[in-house]
């Protein structure tokens, strides 16, 4: 049975000596732990990571590695230098201020480098130990980017996704980094690749083309003969925590403690981690300029401003500490009164109940970060909104921005707009926030944490499942021996031909194409044999493929398979309207719907629609092209058409194509023997609607439906050539 593995730098446990020595574990309640619950602690599956605690001691090492087998994980030990360099040092020295446009934080050593590539290959090994070649692995975040290519190394079939919780930042700024190139092959081994928005993804693919030289077709990369896709998948929260835990009475007990402290003041919230990234200076001066622009505000309103501490040993975040500080305390000073203070700073973390109270009683949420990959604070605020009121300010830099457009949104840079923002939140009146914030709920709790597991884990699977079926192999001495003997001895043989690309060249004036004399030979040669039944199917007229081919005993579909000539009999076109296949698209198109905030389907009766008018701008252009890519795949049987209209998706009755032209074909001769050789997309169709042992040859490319690949319409000759010598 297969598995399925996790593997992040820190593993969702923490481990403590209680007094009387004895190790104690505490199981991670954060966001992702919850999410990827539902698979890591199913049957034989796993997650690898570091568990927080650094020993040297191998029964140490031993009674951890037992201690944590029964929730399902499994241990890579980092020493005190793995740490300091490579997670401290390249991870958040490094990767950390330049992912997050703070370049100018970023230290590019090669020390710390080569401990990231030490202790990512240290990570490797141990999940390489743990893993069968039908696995699948989830590999998560900037700490292990050249994992992935490590374990496809040594396991060249496993499913493997990778997912960065942080942006990725425009190629500008990536190619600051001297090791780029190596960390993007790092992060391509894997099979899917996932970021939180769709610009992320962009500014990925804009790296791979220009540091790697590879083009991406739809968000799809050829990456050696491997198919690798990268999407973007917004992380949600576990809704339903949150909007729990605010309702809950313990939540509603703590506000109406801390409202008989606080007066009838509104209140402002702020909660992040100390971070330069999070942008609280800034936020704070903007406070500070509020009460100057607005001094009816001095005494009815509060801040209250929570950072979590986080690496305040290190010089950078020291003094950014000092400056909340010293900010904290002038704006006190300024402005304070004996019985109102402007600033209620916490310098800790709180538990869930608490701040669940914060998030419940709170006028307004300011998240104001300079970047940020998501930032949940912002969804947990609205998620613990019971009663629908308060208003959100959302720095338009954060990943969250992109799905809650309801929210205020600012430019952190623009202090300006954050003090209108703050004074518009303050005014904005109750049905209009309610109007708000119900928008925004809607999207949240549909798109949740659990939600987004299932989405990536499907798209990994839709991925394998087009890797799998768009694998040819070559066709070498022995499958063609092999195809020989199967055609010899077979009485009724059907041969399929495309024309441009399959049995010619292609040259510059498509009318110069016309058989020239070893094509001829070959046509009639194999025409003449009464076993064979020849059948040239390619998108050429009618009248320009009975003027070339005409003259052999052969039958003929042209124009993707409108018309359809069996010998020399008159030319036909079958048509019969049906819409059966919309029981199949529709849930292709419901996927589609789930993976892309604000779009939505139109049933009529004979085409599906999907329209794409309220999605971010970009995104919608951007599935667009993926979801007609995906049915054009998924359509091998049916006679849709993808059209792409004004914001619109329609897909509806083509009526015919090669495929379906050829199956009917098929459907009314007797054969037991079926080849089919073509070049483009549109023999695609011929190739998926052949039996399973039929001999499908895809011309000049490895990745097709078909079963086998030869270079060019010249091989092609030769394996008729052959099949006729036989
Ligand atoms: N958080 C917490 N206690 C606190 C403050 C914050 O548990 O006192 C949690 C908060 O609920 C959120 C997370 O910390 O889930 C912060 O996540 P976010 O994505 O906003 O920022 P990050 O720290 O990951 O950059």
């Amino acid at each position: 049975m297969s598995k399925t593995i996790i593997v992040s730098n820190r593993l969702p446990v923490k481990i403590q000596r209680n007094e009387k020595k004895k190790l104690e574990y505490h199981s991670s309640a954060g966001g992702l732990a919850t999410g990827l619950g539902s698979i890591y602690k199913q049957g034989n599956n796993l997650w690898i990571g570091w568990p927080g605690i650094v020993t040297n001691k191998k029964e140490e090492k031993a009674e951890i590695t037992q201690g944590i087998q029964k929730e399902s994980m499994f241990p890579v030990f980092l020493t005190e230098e793995d740490i300091r360099d490579f997670y401290e040092g390249f991870s958040n020295e490094t990767l950390w201020p330049n992912f997050h446009y703070f370049n100018q934080y970023a230290v590019y050593e090669p020390r710390l480098w080569e401990a990231y590539k030490r202790v990512n290959r240290k990570f490797a090994d141990e999940i390489i130990k743990k893993t069968d070649p039908d696995d699948t692995l989830w590999i998560h975040d900037y700490q292990l980017m050249l994992v992935p290519d490590m374990i496809r190394k040594v396991h060249p079939n496993v499913s493997m996704g990778f997912f960065l919780h942080i942006p990725f930042p425009s190629y500008e700024i990536f190619r600051l980094i001297p090791w780029r190139k190596e960390i993007l092959h790092g992060v391509l081994g894997s099979d899917l690749i996932g970021f939180h928005t769709y610009d992320d993804m962009r500014h990925f693919l804009s790296s791979v083309s220009r540091i790697v030289g590879l083009s991406n077709n739809q968000g799809q990369l050829v990456v050696g003969n491997r198919r690798v896709m990268v999407d973007s998948f917004p992380m949600g929260i576990d809704y339903d925590k949150y909007a729990e835990a605010a309702a809950s009475p313990e939540a509603l007990e703590r506000e109406v403690h801390y409202r008989i402290s606080l007066g009838d003041q509104k209140l402002i919230l702020s909660i992040d981690r100390l971070d330069y990234s999070k942008g609280i200076p800034q936020r704070l001066q903007a406070f500070d300029m509020f009460f100057e622009r607005y001094p009816q505000y001095r005494n009815k309103i509060s801040l209250i401003l929570v950072v979590v501490p986080s690496r305040d040993q290190v010089g950078k975040y020291k003094e950014l500490k000092e400056e909340i500080e010293g900010l904290v305390g002038r704006i006190n000073g300024k402005y304070g009164k004996i019985n109102w203070t402007p600033i209620h700073f916490f310098y800790r973390s709180f538990p869930l109940g608490e701040l669940s109270a914060f998030y419940r009683m709170a006028d307004v949420a300011l998240v104001t970060p300079m970047r940020d990959g998501m930032n949940l604070v912002c969804k947990e605020f609205i998620a613990s909104k019971i009663n629908r009121k308060g208003v959100l300010i959302l720095s338009e830099m954060c990943g969250a921005s992109k799905e809650l457009s309801d929210a205020i949104l600012i430019n952190p840079n623009d202090l300006n707009q954050i003090v209108e923002a703050i004074y518009r939140a303050l005014t904005m009146p109750e049905e209009e926030q309610i109007l708000h914030n119900t928008n925004m709920q809607n999207s949240l709790k549909r798109y949740n944490i659990s939600h987004w597991v299932d989405l990536f884990m499907n798209s990994l699977n839709i991925i394998k499942e087009m890797q799998s079926s768009m694998q040819t192999h070559k066709l070498d001495d022995l499958s063609l021996e092999k195809m020989l003997k199967e055609f010899s001895k077979a009485e009724k043989r059907v041969i399929f031909l495309d024309y441009d690309g399959t049995l010619t060249g292609f040259v510059s004036d498509p009318r110069e194409a016309k058989p020239d004399e070893e094509l001829i030979d070959i046509m009639r040669r194999l025409a003449k044999e009464p076993k064979n039944s020849v059948v040239v199917i390619s998108g050429r007229d009618k009248d320009t493929l009975q003027e070339w081919m005409g003259e052999f005993n052969v039958d003929l579909i042209a124009e993707h398979g409108v018309w359809t000539r069996e010998h020399s009999k008159d030319w036909k076109t079958v048509v019969a309207m049906k819409n059966t296949w919309k029981k199949e698209i529709l849930p292709v198109l419901e996927l589609y719907v789930n993976r892309t905030p604000g779009s939505f389907i139109e049933e009529k009766d004979f085409s599906l629609v999907w329209h794409y008018r309220k999605v971010e701008t970009g995104l919608g252009e951007l599935r667009t092209r993926e979801l007609t890519s995906h049915l054009k795949y998924l359509s091998s049987n049916s006679n849709l058409q993808v059209l792409e209209g004004d914001m619109v998706v329609e897909i509806k009755d083509r009526e015919v194509n090669k495929g379906r032209t050829a199956l009917q074909w098929l459907q009314s001769h007797e054969h037991d023997f079926v080849m089919a050789i073509g070049d483009d997309f549109t023999d695609e169709d011929t190739f998926k609607a052949m039996p399973k042992d039929a001999y499908t040859i895809k011309v000049g490319s490895v990745t097709s439906a078909a079963r086998f690949n030869v270079n060019t319409y010249k091989d092609v000759r030769n394996v008729l050539k052959a099949m006729l010598a036989y």
